[in-house]
């Protein structure tokens, strides 16, 4: 075991390294792509800035989906992983700005983190407690700047857990100006009344401490939400769930329908069947990363075939953060997230849509928090307090 001194010369040391580890896996994940993607080395790519706005409509929409609960490059952006991956490599890659080195300097916790991306802030309270978030949310923003009805920011998140996401507890944002958020499982338990016996492998809450789930009153407007909303009737909702696989899946159903009945223009979808790992079973990591991949694809020609979004919608996908490696004896390799290493925390992001430069790799290193003043550059909103910047590349 090494002993990392306790003083000012060791932790510089520690995080020198730190980013070392991070600048080659972003490398090893470049070179990766350029070979098995055939994507180009962004960076000298430039086009003109007439040519760019030419390109964009005006009325943009943005879906952000997080890759539910990370997975290791070995299982994904590397020679031996890319077979779980076929859609990310033939279909969305090869369109997309990709960023090999996104880092995740906050907790490591699958609330927690999201609520960091969707703040663009280390967010710092307890993963496991149903609190809303700190600082303003992407969604409050978007909707005090931009004066958009509720119904215009969604999320729809795969946990109870995440009931809280939408709206942060900033004085002056917060209440009332916050993203409805729909959880899919909390809509299955209502429409069963809770006699769910059929639909247990779509209720798994959360795969970390299973004895965490907060109870959700309000079954009756979610009923309603279903009905009114969606324009689904409980039986027709019921009989569906039954075909699918999954609570990713059924995620994936309900954003769907939100996006033919709703239409957000900022809709965020948190998916999270990836981290089924923790149970400790590398075949259903991986059935969770080839599921996530079909997905992602799926949504992006679900965005391509809607009128309302085909066009004018740009896409971003990103995990919250990535799993422990196999060599550090600290942790337990793909099974968990426990080790805080650089391999954990340097994760990656794809945009595609209108005005992104297509087949493009950056290995630059990007900030975790970027996201949210990026999505406000693009839809013309003021992140003022994210502690990150603007991507340059994608605007
Ligand atoms: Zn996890």
């Amino acid at each position: 075991m090494t002993v990392f001194p306790q003083n000012r010369t060791g932790h510089a040391r520690m995080a020198a390294n730190s980013r070392e580890v991070s600048r080659a896996l972003a490398r090893t994940r470049r070179d990766f792509l350029r070979g098995a993607a055939g994507v180009t080395l962004g960076g000298t790519l430039l086009r003109s800035s007439w040519a760019r706005a030419a390109a964009i409509p005006a009325r943009r929409k943005v879906v952000v989906v997080t890759f539910g609960g990370g997975a290791r490059d070995q299982e994904t952006f590397a020679p031996e992983g890319q077979e779980n991956i076929p859609h990310l490599m033939r279909e969305l890659i090869p369109q997309a700005s990709f960023f090999t080195q996104v880092v995740n300097r906050g907790i490591l916790g699958h609330y927690v983190a999201t609520a960091s991306l969707a703040t663009g802030v280390y967010e710092t309270f307890n993963n496991f407690a149903a609190v809303p978030p700190q600082s303003p949310t992407v969604f409050e923003y978007f909707r005090k700047d931009l004066k958009r009805p509720s119904s215009d920011a969604w999320v729809v998140a795969p946990s109870n857990g995440f009931n809280r996401i939408g709206e942060s507890s900033h004085r002056s944002y917060g209440a009332g100006l916050g993203a409805q958020v729909i959880l899919p499982k909390h809509l299955l338990t209502a429409a069963t009344s809770g006699r769910a016996n059929d639909y247990q492998h779509l209720l798994r809450d959360n795969y970390e401490t299973p004895f965490y789930s907060p109870e959700l009153a309000g079954s009756e407007f979610q009923l309603q939400q279903l009905e009114m909303l969606l324009k689904l009737s409980v039986d027709d909702f019921k009989s569906h769930a039954q075909t699918l696989s999954s609570p990713d899946e059924l995620s994936l159903y309900i954003a769907r329908q939100l996006m033919r009945q709703v239409a957000p223009s900022l809709l965020w979808i948190t998916m999270h069947d990836i981290d089924i790992a923790h149970a400790g079973a590398y075949s259903l990591y991986i059935d969770g990363i080839r599921r996530t991949d079909r997905l992602c694809s799926d949504l992006w020609k679900t965005i391509q075939s809607e009128p309302e979004y085909a066009g004018k919608t740009t896409l971003f996908i990103l995990p919250d953060f990535g799993r422990d490696s196999d060599e550090d004896a600290g942790g337990n390799g793909f099974q968990h997230h426990r080790t805080g290493d650089a391999l954990s925390r340097t994760t990656w992001m794809l945009a595609v849509g209108p005005g992104i430069r297509e087949g493009v790799v950056f290995d630059r290193a990007v900030d975790s928090t970027d996201l949210v003043p990026t999505l406000g550059s693009i839809l013309g909103f003021s992140a003022s307090q994210s502690q990150g910047k603007p991507i340059s590349e994608l605007l």
